[in-house]
């Protein structure tokens, strides 16, 4: 039985039997990489749909194949799996593997093992919110150094294809979620970093322990510095917890005044107390806070976990500032699409879960919060209480919005709630209108909806349009059709 997935390695895959778990955008390049190195591969995936067909043709030609419609069954004499990060670990193909002494690598795992002898570091990101951002942040930051880099890895830049491309790299920043760190257990990173932690995706890890040691896997082996979030004293455990190389360093970032080996904030100055000459007496100006945009605290906290792995690479401290300066963030995280009639409309669809939505939330003094969607189990209690002092009105659209509407009588009772008793698209501009009609001027009408999309929408993405559509429709006075 080979079941220590250390035993086999990627010089040995020739002519050997691996299936790939998923298409899309990992398992395709995981794939035509395993075939590059003459596996015999297989590719097996649960749905049969028109862009599945679309992935098949595409590797056929290669000589894989590719079974779609049984997610399940064990291909016959798979003596590795390199799974895309979705499946879960119960999944009845890992079972089988297990049952059969068949490892498991993860696409991740594959690319860390398949990187040249003098390969780019990788600078890796993971926490339950802002690991993109922060990553963005990284990149811009290592590119006003004047280093080649590039944001890779969970946010939607396949690994694999980065570490067999052509193009060269200095350093890499790495976003990893929790189902990659999962499968890649002989990563090493040059410095890692967790920026927070609360619970989310525990049906795919069975607990919040489970979860927590995925991803303090990002610190295991670390080089140069393994970077914790102070206030979340959690992140701090999986450092301590960490089997690091000697001379690694933890280093701390807060939002407060930093001690020796932290980052921080004086008097609205971003400052380094960890890769200074003498930490005990010295502290290094990196940017101010209005470089960092936007510039609310959730986001002040990433912008110095990310100073702080690029300091950790060597970047002097001008080149943290000019990358914050160019830093531009994703669509749909915490941006303002217009004032109308003295409000703001912010555009908060990517706050998925509570714990994104509460740090929006504390962002704005008075705010008209649109919320609800899918709840995928998550409980609002407290996200409600540590609002309730900001809201000026609610409401509700989607499907689980009864479930923000009870914790919001049971906590907040005297705030205005509207329940649109709506799932359709065409909610989201009658829900604008609404919260138009309960915000003030210079309040903020916020959609941070601390849910999934999926029960209105195709992803949040289309959600956060929606919302930005009907901003525009109350800024220029239209009344969309369906309404
Ligand atoms: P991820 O890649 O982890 O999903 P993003 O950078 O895309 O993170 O941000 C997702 C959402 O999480 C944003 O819309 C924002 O509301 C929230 N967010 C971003 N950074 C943080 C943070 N440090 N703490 C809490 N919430 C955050």
């Amino acid at each position: 039985m080979t079941s220590d997935a250390a035993a086999l390695d990627v010089s040995d895959l020739a002519g050997r039997q691996v299936t790939v778990a998923g298409l899309g955008v990992s398992g395709v390049p995981a794939a035509r990489a395993l075939r590059g190195l003459g596996a015999s591969v297989t590719v097996v995936n649960g749905s049969d749909g028109e862009p599945q067909r679309a992935q098949a043709a595409e590797l056929e030609p290669l000589g894989i194949t590719v079974r779609l419609g049984d997610g399940e069954t064990l291909p016959e004499g798979t003596e590795l799996i390199v799974t895309t990060p979705g499946w879960k670990p119960t999944s009845p193909l890992f079972l089988a593997a297990a049952e059969a002494g068949v490892p498991i690598w993860g696409d991740v795992e594959l690319a860390w093992r398949l990187r040249g002898a003098d390969a780019p570091p990788w600078l890796a990101v993971t926490g339950t919110n802002g690991k993109t951002t922060t990553v963005r942040m990284l990149a811009a930051i290592l590119e006003a150094a004047g280093l080649r880099t590039a944001a890779v890895g969970n946010i939607g830049v396949s690994l694999l294809d980065i570490v067999l491309g052509d193009e060269p790299y200095d350093v890499l920043a790495v976003e990893l979620s929790s189902y990659q760190l999962h499968w890649a257990p002989s990563l090493r990173a040059h410095s890692g970093a967790v920026l927070n932690l609360a619970p989310d995706h525990l049906d795919w890890h069975g607990s919040m322990a489970a979860y927590a040691a995925d991803k303090g896997r990002i610190y295991e082996g670390n080089q140069v510095a393994c970077v914790y979030n102070v206030a979340d004293p959690a992140t701090e455990d999986l450092v301590r917890a960490a089997d690091v190389e000697e001379g690694c360093r933890a280093i701390g970032f807060t939002l407060g005044t930093p001690g020796p080996s932290q980052l921080g904030v004086v008097e609205d100055i971003l400052v380094d107390r960890a890769f200074v000459a003498d930490r005990e007496k010295q502290a290094q100006e990196l940017a101010e806070v209005s470089d960092v945009n936007p510039p609310a605290p959730h986001n002040i906290a990433n912008a110095l976990a990310a100073a702080a792995l690029a300091r950790a690479f060597g970047v002097p401290p001008r080149a943290v500032r000019d990358g914050l300066r160019a830093f531009r963030p994703d669509p749909h995280r915490v941006e303002h699409v217009a004032d109308v009639g003295g409000v703001a409309y912010v555009d908060d669809s990517k706050a998925t879960n509570t714990h994104a939505a509460e740090a929006s939330l504390g962002a704005y003094e008075h705010i008209v919060w649109i919320a609800g969607g899918l709840a995928k189990g998550a409980t609002f209690d407290e996200l409600v209480l540590t609002a309730v002092k900001r809201l000026r009105g609610v409401v509700l659209i989607g499907a689980d919005r009864a479930l923000i509407g009870e914790a919001l009588a049971r906590h907040a009772a005297d705030v205005p709630v509207v329940d649109l008793d709506r799932t359709d698209t065409g909610a989201m501009a009658a829900a604008v209108r609404e919260a138009a009609r309960l915000a003030r001027p210079g309040d903020t009408v916020l959609m941070a909806p601390a849910c999934a999309s999926m029960d209105m929408f195709t992803n949040y993405n289309k959600r956060g349009d929606a919302f930005a559509a009907a901003v525009h429709d109350l800024a220029s006075g239209r009344v969309p059709d369906d309404q």
